[in-house]
């Protein structure tokens, strides 16, 4: 079995578990949370066997995921090889996504393991609720990331969590956006952060107890590079994201080149130009690579 490093944690009902595999800069670093018999989010194939024997002892009854990308949805199937076919929920623009959900590209595939295809998952939608142990969270729909993307909200005991899935990655969010729409995304923040205080329970990156700080930086920040974005499409003349964000960002990195366009920042400026609102979106076009006219 592969060498990853698991941390466990304690968050009001929730239990924290972190899986950090070898590779990349920072390492293929995610996150699940269990509240009872609950399991939020179900982590790649490539960590499913460790989760699945961390998990043993008890074993989750549901599974609900905040949507379909493998790093969430990518284990489901191992997990429900241990534990029999348990229903997985996930958001109703994600379900049929999922059943022909077999593989990612390669450079992804390696990070997190490809996925398996959930033939069955039961579609759910903004507002229904889920039992977390003795509590229960309710859906939000938090698009933005990816259409239908969705926090599950835990209110009560004097206390708000939020698992927020991928709605929150990083205080510097410019590249990963090939099915991001920026306007939903900063809807998505600010709604939350205009509610009452919560902390944050993100996939990826640290817990966050000013989650609506956190929230309110990134969608000002956002905001900002967004306006750069149009004000450089008007200049330009031109609405050809990769044109439009070599102006503001300057070349892509070879990481850019080597995601097919997904990560990169003229994701990010299709995401403001031309918002994803339906999945599948189609491809990033990136410009050539920076040495393809070297000698
Ligand atoms: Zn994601």
């Amino acid at each position: 079995m592969e060498e990853i490093a698991v941390t466990r944690t304690a968050h009001g009902p929730f239990e924290r578990i972190v899986l950090a595999a070898p590779g990349g800069k920072r390492g293929a670093v995610l996150s699940v949370y269990r509240a009872g018999d609950t399991l939020f989010d179900a982590g790649g194939s490539r960590v499913a066997p460790v989760l699945a024997r961390l998990l043993a002892g008890a074993p989750p009854r549901r599974i609900v995921l905040t949507h379909w990308h493998e790093d969430h949805a990518g284990g489901v199937a191992a997990l429900r090889r241990s534990f029999g076919a348990i229903p997985v929920h996930a958001p109703e623009e994600h379900v049929a996504l999922l059943r022909s959900f077999d593989r990612v590209p390669q450079y992804r595939g390696v990070h997190w393991g490809q996925p398996e295809p959930v033939p069955d998952a039961i579609p759910y939608r903004s507002g229904d609720a889920f039992p977390a142990g003795p509590v229960e969270v309710e859906a939000l729909a938090t698009p933005g990331h990816t259409p239908g993307h969705m926090a599950l909200l835990l209110r009560g005991a004097g206390r708000r969590l939020a698992l927020t899935g991928d709605l929150y990655v990083t205080d510097r969010p410019l590249t990963a956006w090939w099915e991001s729409a920026a306007d939903d995304l900063v809807r998505s923040w600010r709604g939350m952060a205009a509610g009452s205080a919560f902390t944050m329970l993100p996939t990826h990156g640290e817990v966050r107890e000013d989650g609506q700080r956190a929230f309110a930086e990134v969608a000002d920040l956002v905001e900002r590079a967004a306006e750069l974005v149009v004000e450089a499409a008007r200049r330009l003349g031109t609405r050809d994201p990769a044109a439009v964000a070599r102006e503001v960002f300057g070349p892509e990195g070879d990481f850019a080149h080597r995601s097919g366009g997904e990560f990169s920042y003229a994701a990010f400026a299709r995401s403001v130009l031309d918002p994803v609102r339906c999945l599948p979106p189609a491809p990033v076009r990136l410009g050539p690579p920076p040495d393809a006219d070297a000698p």
